[in-house]
C-alpha cells in the first residue's frame, strides 16, 4: 500500500488523482488532502477517501465539524511530510507548491510534480535537493512523463528531445485576432480540459516554454537539444531521439489520468478500464508541423528567461500568475500579457544561483511590478 498526499486535491489534477487512487484500492490510499478555497468539494473528498489529515485556506475551527471525526487539520508543509505518506502529488498552481515540495524532498517523500511552476521558479534548487536527499522527483505533466517513459530501460545519451505542443486554441488564428482574444477564447483549449491558469498559459504558449525548462531540469538535457513540434491531435506526448537516429514516442489519448497513474505506480503498468484506449486501426491522422514562435512571443520570452536562470524564471512565474489573473478578470488584454511580462523581465535584477529566500523575493517583487504596470495598460 502506497500512502498518497494530494496538495491541490480539488483542482483538475487533484480530482483526477483521486480517480486513479479509487481504481486501485489495493495499492493506493489517501493519507492527506489539501485544497484552497473549495471547501465543499474538500469535505466531500474527505468523506469519500477518509484521509488522516487535511489542509485548506481559511479558518479550520469553523469547518472542522464537517469533516469525518478524527481528521487532523494541518499545514501544507506538515501534510507534505506526513509520516504515512510515501508519495506527495503536488497539484497546486503557481508558487504554492514550492515550499511543500522542498519539505517533502528533505524527508525523502517521493514528489510527483504536476505544478510545473515549482520547477520553473526553482529548477536548480529543487533538483539539487532531490539529488542531495536522494528523493525521487517524478514528472506528471504529460510531456515530461512521455520522455520519462521513453527513457525507461535506455541508458543511451539523448540526441534530441521533440517536445510536442497542441498549439493551443490560437494555432490557426491571425496575429490580429489573437491580440483581441477574450478569456473565453483562451479558455477554449482544443484537446485538454485543465485549470484556468494553465489553459491561458497554453494559449500564450508560455506553458510550452515552461515545459522546456521543466525538461531541462528534470532530465538534465541541454537547452539547445530541446525542440518544440506542433502536433494538434495531442496523441504523441513527446519523443526522444537517440544517437543512431532512432526516435521513441509515447502515445495515448489525451487524458491526464495516465501520466498520473504512471507517476503513482511506476514502474508497474496496471490495467485501468476507465482510461480511454488509442485505436489506430480506424482511419486517423497524426500530423506534425513546425512551431511559429514569432506568433507566440511569450514562448520566446520564457524560454530565454529559463536559459538565463538566476531569479529571472521566478520573477517571470510570479509575474505570469498575476498577469493571467488580470487577463481572466478582463483587467488587461491578451496581448498585454506579453507586454507586461517583457517589461518585468527587463527591470529585474537577477541573483545567480538563488536560494529559497531570493526566489520568493523575486516572485513577490514581480507580482507588485505587474500590478503597477497593469494600471497603465
Ligand atoms: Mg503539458
Amino acid at each position: 500500500m502506497k500512502g498518497v498526499v494530494i496538495l491541490g486535491s480539488t483542482g483538475s489534477i487533484g480530482q483526477q488523482t483521486l480517480d486513479v487512487i479509487q481504481a486501485f484500492p489495493q495499492v493506493l490510499r489517501v493519507v492527506g488532502l489539501a485544497a484552497g478555497n473549495n471547501l465543499e468539494l474538500l469535505v466531500s473528498q474527505a468523506r469519500r477517501f477518509q484521509p488522516q489529515a487535511v489542509s485548506c485556506l481559511g479558518p479550520f475551527e469553523e469547518c472542522a465539524s464537517l469533516f469525518p471525526p478524527g481528521t487532523t487539520f494541518t499545514s501544507l508543509e506538515e501534510l507534505a511530510t506526513h509520516p504515512e505518506a510515501d508519495i506527495v502529488m503536488v497539484a497546486t498552481t503557481g508558487k504554492a507548491g514550492l515550499q511543500p515540495t522542498l519539505a517533502a524532498l528533505q524527508v525523502g517523500k517521493a514528489v510527483a510534480l504536476a505544478n510545473k511552476e515549482v520547477i520553473v521558479m526553482a529548477g536548480e534548487l529543487v533538483t539539487a535537493w532531490a539529488r542531495r536527499f536522494g528523493t525521487p522527483l517524478l514528472p506528471v505533466d504529460s510531456e515530461p512523463s512521455a520522455i520519462w517513459q521513453c527513457l525507461q530501460g535506455d541508458k543511451n545519451p539523448i540526441r534530441r528531445i521533440l517536445l510536442t505542443a497542441s498549439g493551443g486554441p490560437f494555432r490557426t488564428w491571425t496575429p490580429e485576432a489573437v491580440a483581441k482574444a477574450t478569456p473565453e477564447d483562451a479558455l477554449n483549449h482544443p484537446t485538454w480540459r485543465m485549470g484556468k491558469k494553465i489553459t491561458v498559459d497554453s494559449a500564450t504558449l508560455m506553458n510550452k516554454a515552461f515545459e522546456v525548462t521543466e525538461i531541462h531540469w528534470l532530465f538534465d538535457v541541454p537547452w539547445q537539444k530541446i525542440e518544440v513540434v506542433v502536433h494538434p491531435q495531442s496523441i504523441v506526448h513527446s519523443m526522444v531521439e537517440f544517437a543512431d537516429g532512432s526516435v521513441k514516442a509515447q502515445m495515448s489519448p489525451p487524458d491526464m489520468r495516465l501520466p498520473i497513474q504512471y507517476a503513482l505506480l511506476h514502474p508497474s503498468r496496471l490495467p485501468n478500464e476507465s482510461l480511454p484506449r488509442l485505436d489506430l486501426t480506424t482511419p486517423s491522422a497524426l500530423t506534425f508541423e513546425p512551431m511559429d514562435a514569432t506568433r507566440f512571443p511569450c514562448f520566446n520570452l520564457a524560454r530565454e528567461v529559463g536559459e538565463r536562470g538566476g531569479t529571472y524564471p521566478a520573477a517571470l512565474c510570479g509575474a505570469d500568475e498575476v498577469a493571467v489573473e488580470l487577463f481572466l478578470q478582463h483587467g488587461i488584454g491578451f496581448a498585454d500579457i506579453h507586454r507586461v511580462l517583457e517589461q518585468v523581465v527587463e527591470r529585474h535584477e537577477s541573483v545567480a544561483h538563488p536560494g529559497l529566500e531570493e526566489i520568493l523575493a523575486a516572485d513577490a517583487w514581480a507580482r507588485d511590478q505587474v500590478r503597477e504596470l497593469a494600471k497603465g495598460v
